[in-house]
């Protein structure tokens, strides 16, 4: 599977702002955006104005480095969101949240979407009491993710589970501490997605 393996913070100040793909380094001092918030680049301080196209672009990059995904996947899953009804940008927005990857991250299994899918991997979680090692595996409303008896233990993975309680939770997802165990209670609405993506340029640009 084809991966981003470049520096992640240069993402980030590509797009101008957080998007928080190294875990905790992301929320403190050493954040590349708070350091150093210009592109990268030797024109990186170079003032530029962006066309409508280039806004549409860079849109859809910011949303496709958020999630971790390259562009084939990410216009497969434009082409599905198009064959729902709803709107469009939204209905995209919901399937990138349901990836099971994206879904371990949101509940603070994973620091990071890309340790969250790397957890996946190494087949750490099971969904409805069955081991998924999909990240895109798409998350149905009740479905239960849990964390494998045998990873529980992990240090870093309590470590994760702090945090994220510390951070507080969203509302759409149920956490139970307990049993290690996590559900999707509802598809997000827009409002609900933490996201700055203005996905209706992403729209606009799958469109022409
Ligand atoms: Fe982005 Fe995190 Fe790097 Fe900051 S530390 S630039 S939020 S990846």
């Amino acid at each position: 599977m084809a991966r981003y393996t470049d520096a992640k913070c240069r993402l980030c100040r590509r797009e101008g702002e957080k998007l928080f793909l190294k875990g905790n380094r992301c929320f403190s001092a050493k954040c590349a955006i708070d350091k150093r918030n210009y592109p990268p680049g030797q024109h990186g301080q170079a003032r530029t104005k962006l066309s409508t196209y280039g806004q549409q672009l860079r849109e859809k990059q910011k949303a496709k480095r958020i999630y971790g995904i390259l562009e084939r996947q990410f216009r497969r899953y434009f082409s599905i969101a198009d064959g729902y009804r709803g709107v469009t940008g939204t209905v995209l927005l919901q399937l990138l949240e349901r990836r099971l990857d994206n879904m371990v991250y949101r509940l603070g299994i994973g620091a990071s979407r890309a340790e969250a899918r790397q957890i996946v991997r190494h087949g750490h979680i099971t969904v409805n009491g069955r081991k998924v090692n999909i990240p895109s595996y798409i998350v149905r409303p009740g479905e239960e993710i849990a964390i494998h008896e045998t990873f529980r233990a992990n240090k870093g993975l309590t470590t994760n589970l702090e945090d994220a309680n510390g951070r507080g939770r969203l509302a759409w997802l149920d956490w139970n501490p307990d049993t290690f165990t996590g559900r999707l209670l509802s598809v997000p609405s827009r409002e609900d997605i933490p996201v700055t993506v203005r996905e209706q340029l992403i729209v606009e640009l799958y469109s022409k």
